[in-house]
C-alpha cells in the first residue's frame, strides 16, 4: 500500500488533528435519536407514489409452499432459486406496488447504481441479459428485477401493497400463519424473510419541519407529479423554483446535478461533504465484458468480490474506483486479516488513506472555481468512514450560477424550518420546494426491528428470545424454536459492497434448505448445539473495527459517531470464505438442520 503521493509524517499528524477537529464539530449528543421516522404526521413522506390504486380483494386463507416476505432482489432471488429447485407455490409479499425493492422506491433524477452493472445485476447468466452501461440507470435495474420475477413466474401469486404484520408457527399444521394488513391469514410451509436493510426513509429532526408550507418530499418517493420529467431529467416543473436539498450522501451526489439543470435555483444544505471520485460511466457492449462465454457474469462478480474483500487475485476485471481502493476499504470488511506487524500495517494504511483523500481534495480544488465553495466541499476524514461516492457531474454543478452550497456543519445541520424556507447560521433561505436526501433508518425494518413479530414454537417471540440469550442462529439463516423459517440479510453471516451477490448466495442456500427438507419430509430447525458451534466460529478472530469507527466522522456506519459499527457480528473470514463454507456444509452436513 504505497503511493507516489505518500504524505510526510508532519503532514499526517496535521491531518490527524484536522480530522479530529472536523469530527468534534459534527458529533451530536443525540446521536441516532436526531432523526425522525416517516410515520404518523410524517407518514406522507413514505407513501407510495408509484402504486396503482389497489382494488379491494378478498382476504386470503389458502396454503402455499413458501411465503417470501419482501419483493426486492433478496425476495426475487429466493423465489427464482426456489423455482429452480422445483418448488411450485411461492408467494412474494411486499409493501411496495411492484417488484424491485430499493429500485422500486428510489427513482430520483440521476439515479444509477454505483457498483458496476455487470456484477451488480444478478442472474445475468440465467436471463441472458447484458447491461448497456458500466453503471446502469435505476430504471434498467428495476426492469431487470421484474425480468427475473417474470422468468420464474413470481408475479401471478405476488401480493403487492401488502405488509406482513405477523408470523405465527402453528404446531398442528406444521406451517406458518402469515397475517397481513389486508386481512390475509394464509398458511405457508416455509417462510423466507428478505426485508432489506436501508428501506425506511428517515427525516432529520429539525425544529419546525412540520411547518414548511411549500412542497416537500423524500428522494426515495420522488414526486414527478410536481417536478415533471423522469429519472433522466427534464424537470420542467422546477423552472423558476427555489429548491432546497438536504443531504449530500450517495443520493444527494446523484440528484443535485440533475436538479441544477432545471431548477430556478438550488440550495444544497451540506453537513458533511462526501468523497466524490471519478465515475467514467460509459456504454458497454457484450464483447467488452466477454458475455459470449458461458458463466461470464458469475465469474466476473466472483472476481469483484475477491478484490474488494482484500483477497488475492490474478486479474481485475471490473477495474474501477471500488477495486482500486479495495486496500482502503478492507478496514471495514470482515476479511481484514490481522497482519503480523500491526504498527507497520497501521502506518502504511494511514499513509495510503491520506494519499487517496488528498487526491479527492485536489479533485475538488481543480474543478470548483469559487475557492470558498471548493474549501467547503473538501472531505476531512478517512476514506472508509463514509460510503464513497462517484460522479463526474457533482463538483462541476457548483460552478453554475443557480447552485449555492450552504455549509451547515457549525450548526449541526439546518437550525430551523419555517413556513417559507429554512434558517442556517441566522440566515433565512426562502424555498418553494424542500427535498430530503437524508437516507434511511438502519435496522428498523423486518424481523430485527420488531415491526414483524415472529412467534415460534410455544408462541415464543423471536426478538424476546434473542433479547434474553443474544442473537442465535445457524449461519444467520435458521434458528432453534423457529422451524422452517429462513432469514436473509445481514445476520451472523458475511457481507460485501456488492450486496446483490451476497443475496444471491443466500437465495441459493435458502432454496437448497427447502429442497432438502422436502426430500426428507423433515423440518428445518438447527439444534441449540449447532447454534452454539456457529457462535463460537463467529467469535474466532473477529476483526477489531472499534478503534477505526471511533475516530470517524459521524454517519450511519458508526451510529452517528458512537464508534461502533451497526448490526450483529459478521463471519470473520469474509464473504468468499463464507460462501465456500456454505457450499461444503450443503454437501457434507445438511443433516444438522433437518429434524423430524
Ligand atoms: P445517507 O445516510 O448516506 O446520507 C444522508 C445525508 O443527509 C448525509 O449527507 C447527512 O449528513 C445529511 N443530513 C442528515 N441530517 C441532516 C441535517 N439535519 N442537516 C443537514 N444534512 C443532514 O443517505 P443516502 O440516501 O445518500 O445513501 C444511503 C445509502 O444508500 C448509501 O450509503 C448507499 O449504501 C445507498 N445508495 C446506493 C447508491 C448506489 O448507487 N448503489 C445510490 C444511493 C444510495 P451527515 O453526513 O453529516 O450525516
Amino acid at each position: 500500500m504505497t503511493s507516489p503521493q505518500t504524505p510526510a509524517p508532519d503532514e499526517l499528524s496535521a491531518l490527524r488533528r484536522r480530522y479530529r477537529h472536523e469530527r468534534e464539530r459534527r458529533v451530536r449528543p443525540d446521536g441516532p435519536r436526531q432523526y425522525r421516522a416517516t410515520e404518523a404526521e410524517f407518514g406522507f413522506y413514505a407513501a407510495d407514489p408509484y402504486a396503482e390504486v389497489q382494488a379491494e380483494r378478498e382476504p386470503l386463507r389458502d396454503t402455499v409452499d413458501v411465503a417470501v416476505v419482501g419483493g426486492g432482489f433478496g425476495g426475487i432471488l429466493a423465489g427464482a432459486r426456489l423455482r429452480q429447485r422445483g418448488v411450485e407455490h411461492v408467494r412474494v409479499i411486499d409493501t411496495a406496488g411492484g417488484f424491485g425493492g430499493t429500485w422500486y422506491w428510489n427513482r430520483y433524477p440521476g439515479i444509477h447504481c454505483d457498483i458496476e452493472s455487470h456484477v451488480y445485476l444478478p442472474m445475468l447468466d440465467e436471463t441472458g441479459y447484458v447491461p448497456r452501461w458500466k453503471y446502469a440507470p435505476g430504471e434498467e435495474i428495476r426492469r431487470h428485477a421484474v425480468r427475473i420475477a417474470q422468468k420464474y413466474d413470481l408475479g401471478a401469486d405476488a401480493l403487492f401493497s401488502t405488509t406482513v404484520t405477523a408470523l405465527h408457527w402453528e404446531e398442528s399444521s406444521r406451517s406458518w400463519v402469515v397475517t397481513t394488513d389486508r386481512g390475509d391469514a394464509f398458511r405457508a410451509t416455509y417462510v423466507v424473510t428478505a426485508t432489506g436493510t436501508l428501506s425506511e426513509p428517515k427525516l432529520p429532526g429539525i425544529p419546525g419541519i412540520e411547518r414548511f408550507a411549500g412542497h416537500t418530499f423524500h428522494t426515495s418517493r420522488w414526486d414527478y407529479g410536481y417536478t415533471a420529467g423522469s429519472p433522466e431529467g427534464a424537470l420542467t416543473g422546477l423552472a423558476g423554483k427555489r429548491v432546497g436539498v438536504v443531504g449530500t450522501g450517495a443520493t444527494g451526489v446523484q440528484v443535485i446535478p440533475k436538479l441544477a439543470e432545471d431548477a430556478g435555483h438550488v440550495y444544497v444544505f451540506q453537513r458533511t461533504p462526501s468523497t466524490v471520485d471519478v465515475r467514467a460511466n460509459r456504454r458497454t457492449t457484450a464483447a467488452d465484458v466477454g458475455a459470449d462465454r458461458e458463466g461470464w457474469a458469475g465469474a466476473r462478480r466472483e472476481n469483484f468480490l475477491r478484490i474488494v474483500a482484500g483477497e488475492e487475485f490474478d486479474e481485475d476485471l471490473v477495474a474501477d474506483g471500488w477495486t482500486s481502493s479495495a486496500a482502503l476499504l478492507e478496514k471495514l470488511l470482515p476479511s481484514f486479516r490481522r497482519p503480523d506487524d500491526r504498527a507497520d500495517f497501521e502506518a502504511a494504511y494511514e499513509a495510503a488513506d491520506a494519499a487517496k483523500m488528498n487526491e479527492v481534495r485536489t479533485r475538488v480544488e481543480r474543478t470548483v472555481t469559487d475557492p470558498a465553495t471548493a474549501e467547503a466541499l473538501k472531505p476531512w476524514y478517512r476514506y472508509a468512514c463514509k460510503r464513497p461516492t462517484f460522479s463526474d457531474l457533482y463538483y462541476p454543478a457548483f460552478n453554475r450560477g443557480n447552485v449555492t452550497l450552504v455549509d451547515t456543519a457549525d450548526t449541526h445541520g439546518i437550525e430551523r424550518v419555517t413556513e417559507d424556507g429554512v434558517v442556517v447560521g441566522g440566515a433565512a433561505y426562502a424555498l418553494d420546494c424542500l427535498i430530503f436526501a437524508t437516507g434511511f433508518s438502519v435496522g428498523t425494518s423486518g424481523v430485527l426491528s420488531g415491526k414483524l413479530p415472529v412467534h415460534g414454537r410455544g408462541g415464543t417471540q423471536l426478538l424476546h428470545a434473542w433479547g434474553q440469550h443474544g442473537i442465535r442462529s445457524l449461519h444467520g439463516f435458521t434458528c432453534n424454536g423457529f422451524p422452517n423459517l429462513i432469514q436473509m440479510g445481514s445476520l451472523q453471516n458475511a457481507s460485501s459492497v456488492n450486496y446483490t451477490h451476497i443475496l444471491d448466495e443466500q437465495a441459493v442456500h435458502a432454496a437448497a434448505l427447502v429442497a432438502a427438507a422436502e426430500d426428507r419430509g423433515a423440518l428445518l430447525e438447527p439444534s441449540r448445539a449447532a447454534e452454539d458451534a456457529w457462535l463460537a466460529t463467529m467469535a474466532q478472530g473477529a476483526p477489531d473495527h472499534e478503534w477505526f469507527h471511533a475516530e470517524c466522522t459521524p454517519g450511519y456506519y458508526n451510529r452517528e459517531g458512537r464508534g461502533r459499527p451497526n448490526g450483529p457480528h459478521a463471519y470473520p473470514h469474509g464473504a468468499t470464505a463464507f460462501h465456500e463454507l456454505l457450499r461444503r456444509w450443503r454437501e457434507e452436513s445438511m443433516d444438522e438442520v433437518l429434524s423430524t
